[in-house]
């Protein structure tokens, strides 16, 4: 490779997303894509938004999107950051915690996006391996780390761990606690309580999976006010484009329309495992889109 890059650069691999058929005829599993399409009110909107306005920049600041996840999740929109997909946001997060060097901790096996983020970075990736039953690992508070990343649900087990061994390990942690919750519409988790609990806790969400739009690339954090200024300093000014926040706007107008496809995805995850575990399968008790 060109002795122009940046070692690491030079070094690393390169994310390898789930592959995207062109053509049809798969039962699509590799991305966690929802099987449901979004409502027919956001492709109204979007289609209604298709119009002279593209030709304006969006609002940097999202206040109409910021106020609508306030009020459905009860938090204050200074509590709130949108990015262009969960991964905008986690590599934001990597860019305003973490520099060249520094530790950033995840269990392992997780989401593989986390590792490229940090090699990109520069910094130094820690993973510490699950234990076979993928409870929380005893040794995950590793000092002086800057960023801890913790997908729950998890990715690939599908298991979640409870909120009150999350809000510990928040409390013993040196830096920021990463909560990646793209899965937890299919589980009974959920830890948006720690931003008003800890100052060090960001609690990431997604609309790629269970509200149906990972065509548009939404998602949204939650972390205390400061933490939300200083990363708004490290955003793109217009991350979200014009399409993207109505989509998101009338997504949660619709909110009832993702609950009630997360409650299918979840009677046809218990029926699979039903069925797997007749056959003789382990399977895990999975929080999330998988079976
Ligand atoms: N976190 C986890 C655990 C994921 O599985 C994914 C998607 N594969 C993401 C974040 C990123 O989702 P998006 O960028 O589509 O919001």
């Amino acid at each position: 490779m060109s002795k122009l890059f940046r070692n690491n650069i030079a070094a690393m691999r390169g994310y390898i997303p789930g592959e995207q058929p062109q053509d049809s005829g798969y039962i699509k599993l590799n991305t966690n894509e929802n099987p449901y399409p979004p409502p027919p009110a956001v492709l109204t909107r979007l289609r209604d938004a298709c119009n002279g306005d593209l030709r304006l920049y969006p609002d940097p600041d999202a206040h109409v999107l910021r106020a609508k996840l306030g009020e459905v999740f009860s938090v204050d929109s200074q509590q709130i950051i949108v990015g262009n997909g969960s991964d905008e946001l986690l590599n934001i997060i990597i860019r305003s915690f973490a520099g060249e060097g520094d530790k950033i901790v995840y269990p392992n096996p997780t989401y593989g996006y986390y590792q490229p983020l940090i090699d990109i970075q520069g910094a130094t990736a820690v993973p510490v391996e699950f234990p076979a039953d993928y409870s929380l690992p005893n040794d995950l508070a590793i000092p002086g780390a800057r960023i801890t990343f913790l997908a729950n649900p998890n990715g690939p087990s599908g298991t979640l761990l409870p909120y009150s061994q999350v809000a510990a390990l928040c409390a013993r942690i040196d830096g920021v606690l990463v909560v990646d919750e793209a899965y937890v519409d299919f589980s009974q988790g959920g830890c948006i309580r720690l931003i008003d609990e800890h100052r060090n806790a960001i609690v990431v969400r997604t609309m790629s999976k269970s509200f149906s739009l990972a065509g548009m690339r939404i998602g949204f954090a939650f972390a205390p006010a400061e933490l939300i200024t200083g990363m708004w300093k490290v955003k793109d000014h217009y991350n979200l484009n014009r399409l993207s926040l109505v989509a998101a706007e009338a997504a949660l107008e619709n909110i009832d329309v993702m609950r009630a496809h997360a409650a299918q995805v979840c009677e046809t995850r218990q029926r699979l495992s039903g069925r797997l575990l007749e056959l003789g399968f382990y399977v895990w008790d999975s929080q999330s889109a998988r079976a």
